[in-house]
This record gives C-alpha cells, structure tokens and sequence, in this order.
C-alpha cells in the first residue's frame, strides 16, 4: 500500500512521461486513464506484471493500470514499462484477427510489443 506521498510522486512521474511521449506517439487523440492500484500482485495478471493496458481501440480508449511496485523502477525502467503498456494499446485491435489460441496469439503480441517499446525508447534516447 502506498502513501498518499508516494501516490502523488509517481503520478507525477507518470504525467512526465505523458508530455513527452503521447504526442510522438500519436495518441493525442485518445482517451487514456492512467491508474495506481492498490495492490500488488495486479488482480488476475502475472505476479510479476508491474502494469497492464485494458483497450477499447474501436473507440480509441486505454486504461493503464501500475503495480505499487513502480515505486521500485527507476526513471528508465518505468519509461519503458509506460512504452510497453501503451504499445499493446497502440496494436489492441489486432487480437480480433485470430482467436482461435488466445495463448499463443498473446506471446506473440508480447514479442511484438516488447520489441517495438525498445526500439521507441532507444530511438528516443538516441541510441544507435
Ligand atoms: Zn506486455
């Protein structure tokens, strides 16, 4: 559980990450809530999830819900975690395309969007 303080410190951290990276990104146009939850592990996600993205990208809306365990990533740590979570909402409508295993079609969404979250991150920062 965290402290009203601590609450408030990372939601900053959060709104950082919002001005310097949703118009990039192009979701300006989206309707994105960001949450703090309560708990940690995230109810009904891997133990080990730090964030997870719910999306309706018909209507362009995600919600991007932190673990309290983000209070533990640094500032760059947490920079790619936000890229990652708003990768699965940037190609969200692409899970319509085969639902025939659920399983396997989330790996490789997870592949994609961990792949695609680094390369935005190492672009950024100049990387070459
Ligand atoms: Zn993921």
């Amino acid at each position: 559980m965290l402290t009203n303080t601590q609450k408030r410190t990372q939601a900053k951290r959060i709104k950082r990450l919002c001005r310097r990276w949703l118009r990039a990104l192009g979701l300006e146009q989206w309707q994105l809530s960001f949450d703090l939850a309560d708990e940690h592990p995230l109810k009904g996600h891997h133990d080990n999830a730090i964030a997870y993205c719910s999306a309706q990208w018909e209507y362009m809306q995600a919600t991007i819900v932190f673990s309290p365990k983000i209070v533990d990533l640094d500032d760059s740590k947490l920079e790619y975690v936000f890229l990652h979570e708003l990768t699965h909402a940037m190609i969200n409508e692409m899970r319509d395309w085969d639902d025939r295993d659920t399983d396997a079609a989330m790996r490789h969404e997870e592949r994609v969007v961990t792949l695609v979250s680094s390369a935005l991150q190492r672009a950024r920062n100049g990387v070459a």
